[in-house]
């Protein structure tokens, strides 16, 4: 069996060994996926849910010891680790009750013309069966999390092939499930290149669904290949953040100070272009600059730094170089943008062109891009003109502008007097346009990990 090392992206050290699994393994790793989704799907739902009751425990439990392996192995601070791998028990336990709440509903059926009360009618829900569930590197946690326990919640089997850079992440969850009980096959994690396993776990007709998190790219490459399954996709995004000249502009620039750097700015839902009425926008850059500029970067294990790394060198030069095209297309660095190894300072990049690469593709880096607008309405044209669509804010405090921003933004989750950067596990989560296809957050993922089916009871009539 090979064994892969798992780098840390801060000083390039050993924090973990996976062995790698070869793509002609996946066959039989399906195979073995199939015989225990028979099994857990007749395993009654209370049986099912105390499982993943212990499964939470045992997540709380080992809190901690999670958070250093997210920190060590994805290079965010300790700090972020931790508020990450403490929401593990509750999305466990939210799916526990999620899972046991498959209602279904009866049918009105002597409604249809022609049809009596000898028929009764009503729907079922039942687990699609063997999911493939692919995760990113970025939260190691919650998205391995939102994925398996609501698909184990309500009796699937799940092949999880988390990203390659952090899979140490994804083993300590799935043992805490193991350790409480779920049976062997439930739950299979698989390490090794997308590229390489992919094919081989998305094309698999014995799969009924696909759950993916990632890049718009990779979501794209999957639907282009899977045939016919269930699939959801959670991908990139450019989210906007629009800040009216009414606006409460210190609590615009406290929240653009976090939305746009935490996790250095790879979170789907970060900050990236923040669209600043012109009459006010003076105001807010004085009141952002200090407040991005205290940002404490650094060793993700230094209990002062707030923000750690990017996941790697290469992807750190990325984001330096596009900091630098911007800037020569005609923008201005503010602050920031300075990189030593795998840290980026964070940047604010103003006078930026909302039409130009560095506001239109997904930066994926602590940066944002600053540029102006004379009104709500030409401030939603800006926003909405971008291939994504997951996430949007706006600072108003004007309800008529924030009507029609929840009218017309189009975007998975908006955000009054808030960045998009926020989410509640419970809530519904999803993209619109190039950001996906589908919902997360636990009820919604019940949802799709489940098909319904309509019974009906051919009776004679009795009158
Ligand atoms: P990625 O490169 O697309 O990788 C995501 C996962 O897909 C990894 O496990 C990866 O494996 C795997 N993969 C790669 N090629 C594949 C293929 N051909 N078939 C099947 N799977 C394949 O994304 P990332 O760089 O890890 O994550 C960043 C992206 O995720 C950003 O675009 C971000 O916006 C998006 N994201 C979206 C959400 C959301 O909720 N919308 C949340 C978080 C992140 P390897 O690691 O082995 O390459």
């Amino acid at each position: 069996m090979q064994l892969e090392d798992i780098i840390s992206p801060f000083d390039g050290r050993v924090v973990g060994q996976v062995p790698v699994t070869r793509a002609p393994e996946i066959e039989s790793i399906i195979t073995k996926s199939v015989k225990a989704a028979d099994l857990w799907r007749h395993t009654p739902a209370h049986i099912r849910s105390a499982v993943l009751l212990k499964a939470a425990a045992l997540a709380d439990e080992r809190s901690e010891e999670i958070a250093q392996i997210i920190s060590s192995e994805n290079g965010k601070s300790l700090l972020e680790a931790r508020g990450e791998a403490s929401r593990s028990g509750e999305i466990i336990r939210l799916s526990a009750f999620e899972g046991s709440q498959l209602y279904g509903s009866t049918l009105p059926l002597d409604a249809n013309k022609g049809t009596g009360l000898e028929k009764l009618g009503f729907t079922l829900r039942q687990p699609v069966g063997v999911v493939v569930a692919i995760s990113p590197f970025n939260y190691p946690a919650l998205l391995v999390l939102h994925k398996i326990a609501p698909a184990l919640a309500v009796g699937n089997s799940v092949v999880l092939k988390p990203a390659r850079a952090t899979p140490l992440t994804a083993i300590a969850l799935a043992k805490c499930f193991t350790d409480a009980g779920l049976p062997e096959g439930v739950l299979q994690v698989v390490h090794g290149a997308g590229s390489e396993l992919g094919n081989a776990l998305v094309t698999d007709s014995r799969v009924r669904k696909i759950s993916f998190t990632g890049s718009t790219a990779t979501g794209a490459q999957i639907s282009s290949v899977a045939g016919i399954k269930k699939l959801s996709l959670e991908l990139g995004s450019s989210c906007p953040v629009i800040v009216m000249d009414d606006a409460d502009i210190d609590f615009a620039a406290d929240a653009v100070a976090l939305g746009g750097y935490i996790n250095a700015g790879q979170v789907c839902i970060s900050v990236q272009r923040v669209i600043v009425h012109e009459k006010v926008m003076a105001n807010f850059l004085d009141a952002l600059k200090p407040r991005v500029e205290a940002i404490k970067v650094g060793d993700p294990k230094s209990a002062e730094t707030k923000v750690g790394t990017l996941i790697s060198e290469t992807e750190a030069i990325r984001v330096e170089k596009s900091i630098a095209a911007a800037v020569s297309d005609g923008a201005t660095l503010l602050t920031g943008g300075a990189r030593t190894g795998t840290i980026i300072k964070p940047a604010i990049v103003c006078g930026v062109n909302p039409k130009s690469a560095f506001a239109q593709d997904e930066l994926f880096g602590p940066a944002i891009a600053v540029s102006s607008t004379t009104g709500i309405t030409d401030a939603i044209a800006i926003a909405n003109d971008s291939p994504y669509g997951l996430g949007a804010g706006v600072f108003t405090q004007n309800m008529d502008n924030s009507i029609q921003i929840a009218r017309e933004l189009d975007a998975g989750s908006i955000h009054i007097n808030w960045t998009p950067l926020w989410r509640a596990d419970l809530m519904p989560y999803g993209g619109l346009k190039s950001s996906g296809i589908g919902k997360e957050g636990v009820r919604s993922t019940v949802n799709e990990m489940t098909e319904e089916k309509t019974i009906i009871l051919h009776g004679r009539s009795w009158q």
